[in-house]
């Protein structure tokens, strides 16, 4: 039989030589919860979570994690603030400040990594500025994680001996017309699209003139690492258009990249759903290796 949340609310296991950080009151943890599976959450953020009296969290952090959090702490989404929708950047700070200054250890929840393009960094920031002491928890990106979950290497020998994480959207919700597309699309095999999903079509133009094939293999993988995940296989040309019509809904990461192609042997959790692999050779390397090694 397998367990159920929460009654496997998981013990922290002690170890010889190790203590678990102290959370001391009026500190604040920045703390990554992983792409969205619980169980991709660390020790060290699963220790916070027990620890705080205050746990400030992102739309993005599964509710299976929240149950975990010590009875009686406060849970507060970071979305919605006093009634406002969309609270500013600036708001989130100064009341992780004020929550810290009253004497709470602040538990700052965030998806994925707190340090990828997650704001940690600007929170940070306004923790030091105002004199906040603070610890830092990363967390698994998605970027990388997720991927995981859908069975794509985000490097593979083969494939790529560099990667790039990139964001699709910029601080004013506009497709980042910072990033230079062309020498992305020039330096890097596989590419990691976070927050893509609203100007796909624009990215994936400007990754085409910059010389990229439209026939490149590119996979969108939305609620990655939850019972939820979705996973679409389509190209640069066509990826808007399919998206789009497959109905496919943030968050989602667009990977572009040959990498994509070894999910036809990799999709483990297919796999374990009962679907055979598609191909054992996706790459079409095998034959090359076997010579290679003689
Ligand atoms: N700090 C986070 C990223 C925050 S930005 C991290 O390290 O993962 C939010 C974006 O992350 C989303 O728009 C989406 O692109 C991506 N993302 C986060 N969780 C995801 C998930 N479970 N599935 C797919 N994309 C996810």
């Amino acid at each position: 039989m397998t367990a159920k949340f929460p009654d496997i609310a998981p013990r922290l296991p002690a170890a010889e030589g190790h203590d678990w950080p102290e959370f001391r009151p009026g500190w604040v943890w920045l703390t990554g919860a992983g792409p969205g599976d619980p169980g991709l959450l660390t020790l060290n953020a699963l220790h916070g979570l027990r620890e705080a009296d205050v746990v400030v969290h992102d739309a993005l952090v599964d509710p299976r994690i929240l149950s975990w959090a010590r009875p009686g702490a406060r849970l507060i989404h970071s979305g919605k603030r006093g009634g406002k929708a969309s609270p500013k950047q600036r708001d989130i700070t100064l009341h992780l400040v004020e929550l810290a200054r009253a004497g709470n250890r602040v538990l700052r929840l965030k998806g994925g990594d707190p340090f990828v393009f997650g704001r940690g960094g600007e929170e940070a920031l306004g923790l030091v500025e105002a004199g906040i002491p603070f610890r830092v928890v990363p967390g698994i990106s998605s970027g990388v994680g997720g991927l995981a979950h859908a069975g794509i290497p985000v490097t593979h020998r083969d494939v790529n001996q560099s990667v790039t994480f990139v964001t699709g959207h910029d601080k004013r919700g506009l497709a980042p017309v910072t990033v230079d597309w062309e020498a992305v699309a020039k330096a890097s095999p596989v590419v990691v699209i976070y927050m893509g999903m609203k100007h796909l079509g624009e990215i994936a133009a400007a990754m085409i003139a910059a010389g990229r094939a439209g026939s490149e293999p590119v996979a969108i993988v939305t609620d990655a690492s939850l019972p939820t995940q979705r996973v679409l296989e389509t190209s640069l040309a066509t990826a808007a258009a399919d998206a789009e019509a497959a109905g496919m809904q943030p968050p989602a990461l667009i990977v572009v990249g040959r990498n994509v192609l070894l999910r036809q042997a990799l999709d483990w959790a297919g796999q374990m759903a009962g679907e055979p692999p598609r191909s054992l050779d996706p790459l079409g390397t095998r034959a090359q290796d076997d010579a290679a090694e003689g």
